[in-house]
């Protein structure tokens, strides 16, 4: 998947630019606060349907206009693609694929794809189960689309249970029935969720391990795997993650009640995460869990190329600084043979030679550095 060209009207800070990009090492340069990092906003919101910082789309609108357009020229298999989107400042935003209205924005999820790196992720492995139950969504909605439509499922039908949970006891008797419907269908969606994360979380020990045995020169092992209070399933059998689902919402429902919320289900997955069998979201050192997180956004890379055949582009927003010398030529000897759009202050990381430099400052295209 490679870029060309992205032109961005009244985004953020800026007013009209046509970026475009080389197929490989493409460095956006500039002082702090010019754009770079809305730059790979606006790309990124084409991979994930939504901006990876912005709580509300009309953050994206340039302050005083009234909408904001992105419009990006890609290649898929060899194939070009023209892909926009129109970000009104009172409706809600529409994206369009070779100038069709996309009716829905998880329809547009997978279509372009490309790895997010940037300094907040460099937390993932010490973070909340949460951070990286999002790392594992966002990767995998991106390669199966069914994934982003069971999820928002899944959330729906477990808030319809958590109200009835949080009703007085007379009222919950009433729904009796209803909350069993909701569990068997939550089991149901578990099943589903669970299989596909299951999958995923092998496929990422697989690449991780090779990743990070490369930056230790073997001296250290990690492995990583699925944590789901389905134990005791067995995976490769749908029917039979289903019913440890089920059983689990039926066993427990009383408890549940007390608690007032659904206590069971992929929303409690956490990835396991372990150097030398040492548990690293407890023990690894800095430099350790930075290796990992870098490991895992490349092993992103590899799933996602192996699933479709090619590499999608990565984005490192802001994290060459913040790592030292050594990862940092680790990371871009290892991506140099793919399409990578790195946003930097610092432009000294980077040979002229061997990238096309992006000149930035206040939100406009410079022909050089001034
Ligand atoms: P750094 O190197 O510090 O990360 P950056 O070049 O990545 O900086 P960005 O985050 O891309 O900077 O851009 C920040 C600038 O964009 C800020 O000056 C901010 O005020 C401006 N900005 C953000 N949102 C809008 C908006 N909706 N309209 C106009 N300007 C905006
Ligand atoms: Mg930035």
């Amino acid at each position: 998947m490679i870029i060309k060209s992205i032109e961005l009207t009244d985004f953020r800070n800026i007013e009209k630019e046509r970026i475009e990009f080389s197929p490989t090492v493409n460095v956006i340069c500039g002082r702090n606060a010019q754009g770079k990092t809305n730059i790979v906003e606006g790309i990124y919101l084409f991979a994930r349907g939504k901006s990876f910082r912005a709580m509300k789309d009309k953050e994206l609108i340039r302050f005083d206009s009234s909408v904001a357009y992105a419009l990006m020229e890609y290649e898929k298999r060899a194939e070009g693609v023209k892909i926009g989107v129109q970000i009104p400042r009172t409706q809600p935003k529409s994206f369009y694929k070779n100038g069709a209205r996309v009716q829905r924005t998880a329809d547009i999820i997978g279509e372009f794809r490309a790895v997010l790196f940037c300094p907040s992720h460099l937390g993932i492995i010490s973070d909340s189960p949460s951070v990286r139950r999002s790392f594992l969504d966002v990767a995998i909605s991106q390669l199966k689309p069914i994934y982003i439509k069971l999820m928002t499922r899944y959330n729906s039908v477990m808030s319809s249970r958590n109200a009835i949970l949080k009703m007085d006891d007379a009222e919950r008797a009433k729904y009796r029935e209803t909350i069993d419907f909701y569990s068997s269908e939550l089991a149901s969606i578990c099943a589903d969720i669970a299989d596909a994360r299951y999958e995923y979380v092998k496929k990422l020990d697989f690449w991780v391990k090779k990743f990070f045995e490369q930056m230790t020169d073997g001296r250290e092992t990690p492995k990583i795997s699925y944590e789901t209070n389905a134990q005791g399933a067995d995976f490769d059998t749908r029917a039979s993650l289903k019913n440890r689902y089920a059983q689990l919402l039926t066993e427990n429902l009383d408890r549940e009640i007390r608690y007032g919320a659904t206590a069971y289900g992929i929303h409690k997955d956490d990835l396991k995460i372990e150097i030398n069998g040492k548990d690293a979201r407890l023990y690894a050192s800095q430099g350790q869990q930075r290796s990992l997180a870098l490991a895992m956004k490349m092993a992103e890379g590899e799933i996602s190329r192996e699933h479709t055949g090619e590499y999608p582009v990565f984005l490192l927003d802001d994290v060459l600084s913040e790592l030292d010398i050594e990862r940092r030529k680790y990371v871009l000897s290892n991506i140099n043979n793919r399409q990578v759009i790195i946003t930097s202050c610092e432009p000294n990381y980077f040979d002229e030679s061997d990238a096309n430099f992006i000149w930035l400052n206040e939100g406009k295209l410079m022909p050089s550095a001034e």
